[in-house]
């Protein structure tokens, strides 16, 4: 509110100021850290900051400064002139300001910096004979005409570049640099006739007159195109407006003793404890930027500079005490002196994050609290995958979508099966999965890969899917591969990779390779390690995992999973002979047919469970029982239907004809989930007693196993006491057979939300909840879950939807009945038999950090997602159990 009393400027400069690091809202962030920087005797360039209250003010009333600006800017440029021994406008000897943009979140290209401001006609005649270089002033006031114009005016910046090449040609030179004096002054002449001819006035000649412009385009620029979409983009809201940044310039170009750097106060790549960083001696800010010339690494001014260098290590040092963070800096020596333009909280990579937080804490800055809230759980992910190896510099052929991250190398293999028999006949062999696109029969093959491209497809295709749920590095739609499996081989422009040849993808950036290029493997150890241990010591929320084979269960365990929280058990039917046994099962006549092909599939199953409870010694596994329609077992097209038949020995019509019955209208919503051993009861009991006897098998050999048998998709307390009773009394004759027993718990998931509604019924029979929020999701807001990418990206743009709903769990819909099935399931199982009520996640939430934060607000006991997530997840509950996050974005 615009009071007489209001304070609108902020002064900074000779080692005092009026503002504040915490002050960002108002002063923004440039603001700020200018104060923070001036108050704790850091060398800044003089100058104010005008508040981001005034950027609010001015759209309030119709785009008019509050009256009381104007005295209080004219108040604090008089300040700067002191401090900085000169004055605005002098003739002789001008003091020259920068005016820059700056809001409390940095908004990157918001608008240009306008420099140099106060020169005319007049000053840059005192400036040349002050300097004893005129280079150098009439350079500085084409520049000035020019980023006035441009940002303050709206004249196309093209108009300026085009008379600077013109006149480029006219001296026959090719660098800006190697302009005269007389040119640049020549040139002056030219950019005010464009200005002149774009604006309709000439280029204003008093300086406070080009002040007061350039501060107002700031304001303008608040609500320009670039600002607001950027605004949009970021979902950035809620903030006033921007601060104006008025600065004393000071000039890195200006001889061999002047320069100019950018650097941050540790490595942002790798975290290492180094200042890391470039300059240029003799330079402005943007030619660093612009590229013209290769700046040098900060260590060499150590050499050119040993005082100012010196300096900025006593200041990296300075800063990194008071702010407690890693600084990204910019600096100015101007005639040997050093000035410090900016700091802020630097970005960084996921490893260097956690070693910068690690190490912080080390040296005594922060605490493991502090540290484990400032690490972003998905920035792990770039710990957990196998990476290029950065030393390596081959060249990509082609790029697709970077479908799911990490590097993967090996032997190109056109089909899944191909895939499956090449590994049998050469286990050890690294294989690159190379298809137009991948259908559920491929899983086998996938699995086997160490990566997946496709020449189709986007990012929520199957492969794609799949590859993220195992975390295989995966690149899809890349649709400069031609794949030729009748003459094995597939062709990107002109070069040919036969069968066998090697191929290289990387999953984080969609970059195909020629040949093998070396990879590194991830593992948790060091820094990542002791940050992983103060989130367990931190965290009350448990991780499971959801995984399908013993490889993965062991994976996950080296990530600190504390059990299986889904088991898969359709993903153990597609292999060799399985998907053969699976396919007689669904095309028996009878119950006897069924039956028959069951019991050859019964071994396997036990075996796969063996080796799951062996993986996880003495933690619980979560089994679920089949939970796809069984037409997903069976191909859709004739060839394969035709293979089918002869593998099986009966006619084709009959294979034929048993797709089209299951064939239906939802599948989805058909005969899935608990409906399949509902109707079919042997293809359950089958899976019950495989899991109960594999664990009495592990158990004989001296391990503890807890099984967890979960049955899906239950709408109904009946449809759960019917298959209750029915595993109960397998589980009778198992125990019997084998004259042992072991404990196990028979549970549902609640994924669908009649099941959420009468979870008090439901936990009367459960002993335990899983929240499938994948389906829970589907079913709650009626998407479905393979067809959303055709009309979510509309919806997020259009604000309808913030995120992705099965990327991040939707707290205000799918999220109330997650608390409300909680709630109402654990009271009406401690009622009923005074027991807690285990409630845990499995849907791909399970691993998004917002979600496992909902999760632990609800009071969940544990939250299960992909090995590959396991610590990303371990973060995120600690974070959850300190509260309040505040980490970088
Ligand atoms: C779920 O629905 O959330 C779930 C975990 O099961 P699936 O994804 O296998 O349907
Ligand atoms: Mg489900």
């Amino acid at each position: 509110m615009s009071t007489s009393k209001s304070k609108y400027v902020y002064s900074f400069g000779g080692g005092k100021a009026e503002g504040r690091s915490d002050m960002k809202e108002l002063l923004g962030g440039k603001g700020a850290n200018l104060a923070e920087m001036s108050s704790i005797g850091i060398p800044v360039p003089p100058g104010f900051t005008i508040t981001t209250e005034v950027c609010h003010e001015y759209y309030e009333g119709g785009k008019k400064l509050p009256e009381a600006v104007k005295p209080q800017v004219e108040e604090a440029l008089l300040h700067v002139e002191k401090i900085a021994g000169k004055k605005f406008g002098d003739p002789k000897d001008p003091l020259l300001v920068s005016v820059r943009s700056g809001a409390a979140l940095s908004m990157p290209g918001m608008m240009n910096t306008i420099l140099n401001l106060g020169l005319n006609d007049e000053s840059v005649e005192g400036l040349a004979a002050k300097t004893d270089n005129p280079r150098f002033a009439y350079d500085g006031y084409r520049r000035l005409i020019d980023m006035f114009g441009s940002t303050a005016m709206g004249v196309d910046h093209e108009h300026f570049e085009h008379e600077l090449t013109a006149l480029k040609k006219e001296k026959n030179v090719k660098l800006d640099t190697d302009l005269s004096a007389a040119d640049l002054k020549e040139l002056v002449k030219r950019y005010k006739a464009v200005y002149s001819k774009h604006v309709g006035e000439g280029f204003p000649q008093d300086p406070k007159d080009q002040l007061w412009k350039a501060i107002m385009a700031v304001f303008n620029s608040w609500m320009g195109n670039k600002a607001v979409q950027y605004r949009r983009i970021e979902r950035i809201t809620g903030l006033k407006g921007t601060a104006v940044n008025v600065q004393a310039m000071v000039f890195g170009n200006t001889g061999g003793d002047s320069g100019t750097g950018v650097a941050f106060t540790r490595d942002p790549n790798t975290g290492e404890d180094v200042f890391y960083g470039d300059y240029l001696i003799n330079a402005q800010g943007e030619d660093v930027v612009a590229g013209i010339r290769t700046p040098e690494p900060i260590s060499k001014l150590h050499e050119e500079m040993p005082k100012v260098y010196g300096q900025l290590m006593d200041i990296r040092k300075k800063l990194e005490t008071h702010y407690k963070e890693m600084q990204d800096i910019e600096f100015t020596v101007e005639k040997g002196t050093l000035y410090m333009l900016q700091t802020r909280t630097g970005k960084r990579t996921g490893s260097s994050a956690v070693r910068i937080a690690v190490e912080m804490v080390k040296e005594g800055l922060i605490d493991e609290k502090t540290a484990l809230k400032r690490v972003n759980p998905d920035s792990l992910n770039h710990l957990l995958l196998p990476q290029l190896d950065p030393k390596s510099k081959v060249k990509a052929v082609a790029t697709g979508i970077a479908a799911s991250p990490g590097a993967a190398c090996g032997k190109v293999i056109l089909s899944a099966d191909a895939a499956v028999a090449h590994h049998e006949a050469h286990p050890n062999d690294a294989i690159l999965l190379v298809r137009k696109e991948t259908s559920p029969e491929d899983v086998a093959g996938m699995h086997l890969a160490k990566g997946i491209l496709t020449a189709t497809g986007g990012k929520a295709s199957h492969a794609a899917v799949v590859a993220r749920g195992w975390g295989k590095p995966c690149v899809v739609g890349c649709d400069a591969i031609h794949i030729d499996e009748k003459k094995g081989q597939i062709t990107i422009g002109d070069q040919v990779v036969k069968v066998g040849d090697y191929l290289t993808i990387n999953g984080t950036n969609g970059d195909v390779m020629v040949g093998q290029v070396p990879t590194v493997d991830p593992s948790i150890s060091g820094h990542f390690a002791e940050l992983m241990g103060w989130a367990d010591k931190t965290r009350t929320l448990k991780v499971r995992t959801n995984a399908d084979a013993p490889a993965d269960a062991k994976k996950a365990r080296e990530f600190g999973a504390e059990g299986i929280g889904l088991c898969r058990t359709e993903h153990m039917f597609f292999e060799g002979q399985r998907i053969v046994d699976m396919r007689k099962m669904i095309l028996a006549d009878d119950t006897a047919g069924r039956e028959k092909a069951l019991s050859a599939l019964e071994p396997y199953q036990r075996e796969d469970f063996v080796g799951i409870f062996e993986a996880m010694d003495g933690l619980p596994v979560t089994i679920r029982l089949l939970d796809p329609p069984l037409h997903e077992f069976l191909p859709h097209d004739e060839a394969g239907q035709s293979e089918v038949a002869k593998q099986l020995g009966i006619p084709v019509e009959k294979v034929k004809r048993r797709v089209e019955q299951l064939h239906e209208a939802n599948p989805m919503l058909g005969l899935r989930g608990c409906r399949l051993p509902i109707k079919f009861p042997e293809i359950g009991d089958m899976q019950v007693r495989a899991i109960l006897e594999a664990a009495i098998e592990v158990k004989k050999k001296g391990k503890s196993v807890l099984p967890e048998i979960m049955i899906p998709l239950v709408g109904t307390v009946e449809e759960l006491a019917i298959l209750k009773k029915r595993a109960l009394a397998v589980a009778e004759q198992v125990f019997k057979k084998h004259g042992t027993k072991v404990e196990f718990l028979i549970g549902t998931m609640i994924e669908i939300p009649r099941a959420a509604l009468t979870a008090d019924q439901i936990a009367e029979e459960a002993e335990f909840f899983s929240f499938g929020t994948n389906d829970l999701t589907q079913l709650t807001f009626g998407f479905s879950r393979d067809d959303i990418g055709s009309f979510m990206p509309a919806y997020v743009d259009q604000k309808i939807l913030p995120v992705d709903p099965f990327q991040t769990l939707d707290q205000k819909g799918v999220g109330q009945l997650v608390e409300v099935g909680t709630q109402r399931g654990r009271k009406a199982r401690k009622e009923k038999h005074d027991q807690h009520l285990k409630v845990g996640i499995c849907g791909e939430h399970g691993g998004d950090p917002e979600s496992v934060v909902f999760c632990h607000k609800v009071g969940m006991d544990y939250v299960s997602c992909s090995p590959f997530r396991v610590p990303i997840a371990r973060l995120a509950a600690a974070q959850a159990a300190l509260g309040n996050v505040s980490r970088d974005k």
